[in-house]
Formats: C-alpha cells, sequence, structure tokens
C-alpha cells in the first residue's frame, strides 16, 4: 500500500472519487445528462506500485505530463517508460493512458510510441498536429491516435510556476475552429475527439461556476455545429482535484484527478 503521511489509502481515496463523480453525475441539468464522464487518474510522478494500486481499484485510465526529461543530467522517462514496463503490462493489461503535458516536437515519435496511447488531450497547434500525423505516417504504419485540442482558457496568471507555465499552454478560443478544420480535413491519422482546458487555479478555489469552463463549453457548442459533432460524444476534457466536480456539472466528460488519489506529489530538487 502506497501512500504519504497523512494521505488516506489509494483504494480509499479512489472510491471516493468515483462516488463524487456519480453524484455530480446526478446533479447535471439535463442538457448533460446523456454524456459519459471518463476518470483520468493523474500518476505523474508517482510510481508504479501507485498505478497498480489503483488499477487493483478498477481505474482504467492514467494521465502523465511528460514523455520523458531530465534532471540533475539524469533522464527521467515518465509515460513512455511506465507505459512500457513489464510489471505494469503484466498486472494492469487494460491500462490506457491519457498524454496532458506539453511535448517537446523531438519527443514526439516518442510519445506516439506510449503503448495503449489512449488520447493525446494537448495538441494545441498545426505544427504539433502535422509533425503527429506525419510520424504516424511514416514510423506507426498509418493507426490513428485520438487528440484533443488543448485551449488557453484563462486570462489570469496563477500562483504556481509549473501550473502557470501550464495554463498558458493551449490554442486561444478565438482559434479553436481554424486547429479543428486543420485536423480534420490535414491530418487523417489525428483523431479529433473534444477540446481540453487546465483553466485558471484561482477560479477553482472560488465557489460556483468557473468562468475558463464556461468558455471551453461555449466551445465546443461551436465546434460541434460548425463541424457536425455530436454533442453527447465530443468530449470535453475539464476539472482537476479541486474542482472536477464543478466541471461535471459545466459538462465535462473527461477529468483529470491526481492528488486526491495518490496524495501530494514530492518534486526533487
Ligand atoms: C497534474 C495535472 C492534473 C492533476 O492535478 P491535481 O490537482 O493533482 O488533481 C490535471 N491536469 C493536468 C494537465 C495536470 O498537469
Amino acid at each position: 500500500m502506497i501512500r504519504a503521511m497523512g494521505d488516506i489509502p489509494i483504494s480509499l481515496s479512489a472510491t471516493q472519487v468515483l462516488s463524487k463523480i456519480k453524484q455530480a453525475c446526478d446533479k447535471r441539468k439535463e442538457a448533460f445528462k446523456n454524456i459519459n464522464v471518463r476518470l483520468v487518474a493523474v500518476s505523474k510522478t508517482k510510481p508504479k506500485s501507485a498505478i497498480i494500486e489503483a488499477y487493483n481499484c478498477g481505474l482504467r485510465y492514467f494521465g502523465e505530463n511528460y514523455v520523458s526529461y531530465t534532471i540533475n543530467s539524469c533522464s527521467v522517462n515518465e509515460l513512455s517508460e511506465k507505459s512500457h514496463d513489464p510489471e505494469v503490462i503484466e498486472k494492469c493489461p487494460d491500462i490506457k493512458w491519457h498524454f496532458i503535458g506539453r511535448v517537446q516536437k523531438k519527443q514526439i515519435n516518442k510519445l506516439l510510441a506510449t503503448r495503449n496511447l489512449s488520447i493525446w488531450e494537448t495538441v494545441d497547434s498545426q505544427v504539433v498536429a502535422d509533425l503527429a500525423n506525419g510520424s504516424l505516417e511514416r514510423n506507426f504504419a498509418g493507426k490513428k491516435v485520438s487528440v484533443m485540442v488543448q485551449v488557453n482558457t484563462s486570462d489570469e496568471p496563477s500562483k504556481s510556476a509549473v501550473m502557470q507555465s501550464q495554463n498558458k499552454a493551449g490554442i486561444e478560443p478565438e482559434n479553436v475552429n481554424n486547429l479543428v478544420e486543420h485536423i480534420i480535413s490535414k491530418c487523417p491519422h489525428l483523431e479529433l475527439v473534444g477540446l481540453m482546458t487546465i483553466g485558471s487555479i484561482n477560479h477553482s478555489l472560488g465557489e460556483g461556476l468557473n468562468p475558463d469552463f464556461e468558455r471551453l463549453e461555449k466551445c465546443k457548442q461551436e465546434v460541434c455545429r460548425k463541424f457536425d459533432f455530436d454533442a453527447d460524444k465530443f468530449e470535453l476534457s475539464m476539472g482537476m482535484s479541486s474542482d472536477f466536480e464543478t466541471a461535471i456539472l459545466m459538462g465535462s466528460s473527461n477529468v483529470r484527478v491526481g492528488s486526491t488519489i495518490f496524495g501530494q506529489r514530492e518534486y526533487k530538487k
């Protein structure tokens, strides 16, 4: 059993999150009632033992925000290593990975080589879409990968430096339609399944509706109208530990919950 001091066991926190998701689903307004909500357990910085424990509680979707990175000239392979780990493959045969971070261009091949890559949630430019599409064509026998367009819905700066740089990621709302059109018409190996946002932390701490989530929902309505997607199926990835219930009430189909399931993350200095 993996836990940090003061944290509750993963089995308990996972169950609690699932039951809160269900309660929020039941409280949704009519227009959102047919949307299926998926829990993505964000396992970044956490060891494979934590992933296996969460998998054994019934969780199937896991999110990582680094393919790999270098720290103190030592290379840390997050998504790439975890997805190919023999023990993870053996004990979690149906695991599905979501990539939720920024990718360097030179890491795109490595990202696409992820075993059981389910959705790449953070495509935010034509350049990245074209590189991915070209790589799938050349290096992956033309396989198709599901993607979301990441939208920068918040204009306010947020407090933590990591989240601040991540918050700024994403295409501006007014450019979403262009990128969507590009992916649909020029990237046959990418399957567009939805929109994603991180949103401002400041908004999540307040009560009530989150304007970032509202903006993303507006973008979705426009995309569905313009490109004829089914609004019950076209996804919205929004909501994290602090605000996943609000996000579900506002139409989210994909919540990305990390610390509430796995406990606080420790970042190595
Ligand atoms: C880390 C991360 C999450 C999960 O954050 P928690 O607050 O720990 O739930 C969700 N989405 C993205 C993009 C992240 O980087």
